[in-house]
């Protein structure tokens, strides 16, 4: 290694960054930039303690120099890390996404092997805008309209995955909503078909409302994989932009979030997918495309919170 100085400032911008050895560890930047934002959000607020963990989350990244199996080329594997596993952490919630993902990628040809004959149905289910402060009891409603739902006959669903986003809307409220996967029997395509209106009427009758809620349904094309909604059903809960976008809004969501699980599965899927459900135990991705470890060797990553760079420790 050279004899460079870490803390020389003329120096550190001479030190190779993660982004520009590996293209695919480029996002490591932002997000953890965006996990500075919210620790110092946190600071001063009743939740000091994520804004310490956040602080130190992931602050050092152990990569290995590995032969990829599909191209031949050398890669960077990320080998450990010690993740914060605060909920509205970026980093934290960017790993947990690619877990929750990988698992889906895996399991989802299995099950569409298994049930050839089946359609699957990505549908997008909200309701009016809420405050931030109502955002629990909003949630908690939809959780039980949405269990109505799938108790109903004409429900035509025997398999579900649903996952909660909110966002953040202009004038601060918060909009919640459901992504649902579901697999519907292949009559559905047939005698059973729902229009879009009926689903409306449907969602509508469950919420118990007065209005006609938004309802977004899109059919995947036969011999199209449902792994093709995997990207929109297991992203973010809430994007970073919204969770960086505004200090008070930030930590009432964090209150009204508290230990509500964001990602549910149901019916026939449930066996298959309950995984999904829970903190992923790991967050590094091990076990995937694992390749020759004989005579490894590994690069160490550094978060230059000046930089907003991870470079590589001398
Ligand atoms: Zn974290």
């Amino acid at each position: 290694m050279s004899e460079i100085e870490p803390s020389d400032a003329a120096s550190i911008s001479d030190t190779p960054n993660l982004s520009d050895l590996s293209q695919r560890d480029k996002p490591w930047d932002k997000h953890r930039a965006n996990a500075d934002k919210v620790s110092v959000y946190y600071a001063d607020s009743e939740f000091k303690d994520y804004g310490d963990r956040i602080h130190y989350c992931s602050e050092f990244l152990d990569f290995r120099l590995a032969l990829s199996e599909s191209d031949g080329v050398m890669k960077l594997k990320l080998d450990s890390a010690r993740f914060c596993r605060v909920r509205h952490c970026p980093v934290c919630q960017w790993r947990r996404s690619l877990m929750w993902k990988a698992k889906a990628y895996k399991i989802l040809p299995k099950i569409v092997n298994e049930y050839p004959t089946y359609r699957w149905l990505f549908v997008t289910l909200t309701v009016r805008n809420c405050q931030i402060t109502e955002l629990r009891s909003t949630l908690n409603w939809m959780h039980e309209s949405f269990k109505r739902l799938t108790k109903l006959k004409d429900f035509p669903a025997i398999g579900w995955i649903k996952s909660i986003e909110v966002t953040r809307s202009k004038d601060g409220s918060a909009h919640p909503h459901f992504h649902c996967l579901l697999m519907v029997q292949p009559s559905y395509f047939g005698k059973n078909y729902m229009k879009q209106s009926e689903w409306v009427e449907l969602w509508r009758r469950c919420l118990r409302i007065d209005y006609n809620p938004v309802l977004d349904v899109q059919a995947i094309k036969k011999g199209i994989s449902p792994a093709t909604l995997v990207p929109e059903l297991l992203k973010y809960c809430t994007k970073e932009s919204d969770l960086t976008g505004d200090r008070e809004w930030f930590l009432e969501l964090t209150r009204q979030m508290h230990k509500a699980r964001t990602v549910a599965t149901g019916g026939v899927l449930k066996d298959y997918l309950r995984e999904l459900e829970q903190e992923p135990e790991d967050l590094i991705g091990k076990g995937d495309e694992l390749e020759n470890e004989a005579d490894e060797q590994h690069l160490y990553f550094e978060w230059k919170r000046k930089h907003k760079k991870y470079k590589l420790a001398q």
